[in-house]
């Protein structure tokens, strides 16, 4: 998937079999959670406060659904964390990973303020308080109600400064993942038949992506002829045609919670002398950036060695996204690899590289990998063809 889109919550594209079942080590937590106690005091953050999300998956495993009753994981630097609940969500949160770790899970009745038990428990008076990137509005608007003389605060120097490099356990959860939607792209020449919609290639897909051990399909682009020429394409109506280029990039989330997301351009037939040009420089300007990783590297070289790729065919100009982004469990997530980002990119960092060229009304095309810093440079774990699959029509 593209570095600026997010597609999440699309319930006719966003469909599960089975709830995720979230997966690290009781070790893995606590010391995530020490970290970021360390990254707090570093930081002088008085406290932090995890509503469900990504980030609450990461710290404590407790893939809690957001509702309107509010569940937040409260940390100090000094001090115990503990949860906050609905009284009706305690049992499901002592039964997550959390509960291993010993700590209290306290549960709010209905006519408590939540606020004020956050406040009681964890001392907080005045000070700077941290919330997660993607906490709902009304929840930070009323901890602003609630703690009139906190600081509010983005989460991410703490947490996303520990989720951008992954472990080893995450490392194989992201290659299991990679190999997975790999089976699927394997698949897609068997689908892509001249007569036949992009949604109807898509249901198939989508299928496929689900048989292949996701538990949830987070997008499925199919870019037919000149809608490829759109990164943000929509499945369509639209029927494939013969010397169509198509542009597929799928992903899904795994069992272990972690995501894949990769692209592969594939043809009807001959696509042209043209396409084919084209393609094959933006092949080049694949291999370049992925070229230019290693422990060190600044996000935006690996972005300019493919763009400057890219110039000397003159197609820079319809390159017109950033060149990757981080994945793990979201699929989009730090690092982001682009023009002007000045990440000092460090092995275990883990995160995809997709130039493409979009040209208005004409044809576009797109390589996806997701790959791995490693002292060795890059380790791409996608590993289908990343020629123009040419299907014999
Ligand atoms: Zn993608
Ligand atoms: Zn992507």
């Amino acid at each position: 998937m593209l570095a600026y889109t997010s597609r999440s919550g699309d319930t006719d594209r966003t469909r599960t079999r089975a709830n995720l079942s979230y997966m690290a080590a009781t070790s893995d937590y606590l010391e995530r959670i020490t970290r970021a106690q360390v990254h707090m005091q570093e930081l002088g953050i008085d406290l932090m406060l995890v509503t469900p999300s990504a980030d609450l998956r990461y710290l404590i495993g407790y893939n809690a659904i957001p509702l309107e009753r509010i569940t937040a994981l409260v940390i100090s630097p000094h001090k115990t964390p503990f949860l906050v609940v609905p009284r009706l969500e305690i049992s499901t949160a002592s039964a997550s990973p959390f509960g291993d770790l010993g700590w209290e899970v306290i549960g709010w009745a209905e006519n408590d303020n939540p606020y004020d038990i956050i406040r009681e428990v964890s001392g907080f008076s005045q000070g700077r308080v941290a919330v997660n990137n993607h906490m709902w509005a009304e929840r930070v608007l009323k901890i602003s109600e609630n703690l009139p003389k906190a600081h509010i605060e983005l989460a991410a120097p703490i947490i996303g400064a520990i989720r951008i490099t992954k472990t080893p356990t995450e490392l194989d959860f992201l290659r299991e993942a990679a190999a997975a939607i790999d089976r699927v792209h394997a698949q897609v020449p068997n689908l892509l038949k001249v007569g036949r919609t992009e949604e109807e290639v898509g249901r198939d897909i989508s299928e496929l992506i689900l048989a292949e051990g996701h538990v949830r399909v987070d997008f499925v682009i199919v870019a037919s002829g000149p809608n490829g020429a759109s990164p943000h394409h929509e499945l369509s109506n639209r029927v494939i045609s013969a010397g169509d280029p198509v542009v597929v990039d799928i992903g899904g989330t795994m069992p272990s919670g972690y995501c894949s997301d990769c692209t592969r351009t594939y043809s009807m037939g001959d696509p042209g002398v043209e396409f084919i040009e084209r393609y094959e420089i933006l092949q080049r300007a694949q291999e370049r950036s992925t070229e230019t990783v290693f422990n060190g590297a600044i996000s935006h070289e690996i972005d300019a060695a493919g763009r400057n790729e890219l110039a000397k065919g003159d197609l820079a100009q319809y390159f017109i996204h950033r060149t990757g982004h981080g994945i793990g469990l979201e699929t989009h997530e730090e690092p982001y690899i682009g023009e002007n980002n000045q990440t000092v990119i460090e092995d275990n960092m883990v995160f995809s590289i997709e130039p493409g060229f979009y040209i208005e009304g004409v044809h576009g095309a797109r390589i996806e990998d997701i790959g791995i810093c490693t002292p060795e440079g890059a380790e791409s774990i996608n590993k289908q063809t990343r020629d123009l699959v040419i299907i014999e029509i």
